[in-house]
């Protein structure tokens, strides 16, 4: 076996066997990975609470055929404001739960690995109102989802924008919006989070605007990975 060094983000970690967890991770380098920690359960466990979900390793791991196992883990970062408040902590987790459904296994992505590090220092720091929404987009738009945002994607009508449908993949005209009616500040929320002008949205305070975004984003990001999200209440 080979032992690769990469700093990794905790996603995700489950319980398998009497004492051993599988963690799953994603690596600045490696994208997404999966590894066993070997006795997790004793009390004097060499990891701690360091694998756990949110947590930012420095990563020294076996490679394996199917599940990598990790041999050393250090702490870079714990988020620990984000994990003693419960609005950060429910929004980090959301974040964590996307990165893990989008990420790929063993495909490297470091953008992916910077986005998401990037969003959950702010969260930490700042928790501004916009972020969860925002960082969707982002996501999404890392990913090459791009909805068409200047026309009806029903009828080619650049004239009236007054609706959004994630599935249909983009803006909607007064004619057919029906049931999907969208406010304008709403759409120019996503056209800049797209853009990457990030820093004019994360000034935006709470207000209906924030919750029209979140729930357009996560609307999208469900469309795109066709199905829903646990740690969204539907
Ligand atoms: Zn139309």
């Amino acid at each position: 076996m080979t032992l690769y060094r990469d700093s990794a983000l905790v996603l995700r970690s489950w319980r398998i066997g009497e004492s051993d967890r599988v963690v799953s991770m994603l690596g600045e380098n490696s994208g997404k990975i999966r590894a066993v920690v070997k006795g997790v359960r004793k009390t004097k466990s060499r990891f701690g609470a360091r694998l756990e979900p949110l947590s930012l390793v420095s990563l020294l791991c076996w490679k394996g055929r199917d599940l990598d196992v990790v041999s050393q883990a250090e702490t870079i970062e714990l988020f620990r404001r984000t994990r003693e408040d419960f609005d950060r902590l429910s929004k980090a987790n959301v974040i964590l739960e996307a990165t893990e459904q989008v990420a790929q296994d063993g495909f490297s992505d470091p953008e992916l690995f910077k986005l998401v590090v990037r969003v959950l220092r702010v969260l930490e720091a700042d928790n501004p109102a916009m972020l969860l929404g925002s960082f969707i987009w982002k996501l999404l738009a890392s990913q090459g989802y791009r909805p068409q945002m200047e026309m009806c994607v029903m009828c080619g009508s650049p004239d009236s924008r007054a609706g959004f449908d994630a599935a249909a993949g983009g803006v909607l005209c007064d004619e057919h919006a029906g049931g999907r009616r969208v406010s304008l500040d709403a759409l120019e929320v996503i056209s800049n989070s797209l853009n990457g002008k990030l820093a004019q949205i994360l000034r935006i305070e709470d207000s209906p605007l924030v919750v029209e975004t979140e729930t357009l984003a996560l609307k999208s990001l469900e469309a795109t990975l066709e199905r829903s999200l646990r740690t969204v209440r539907s």
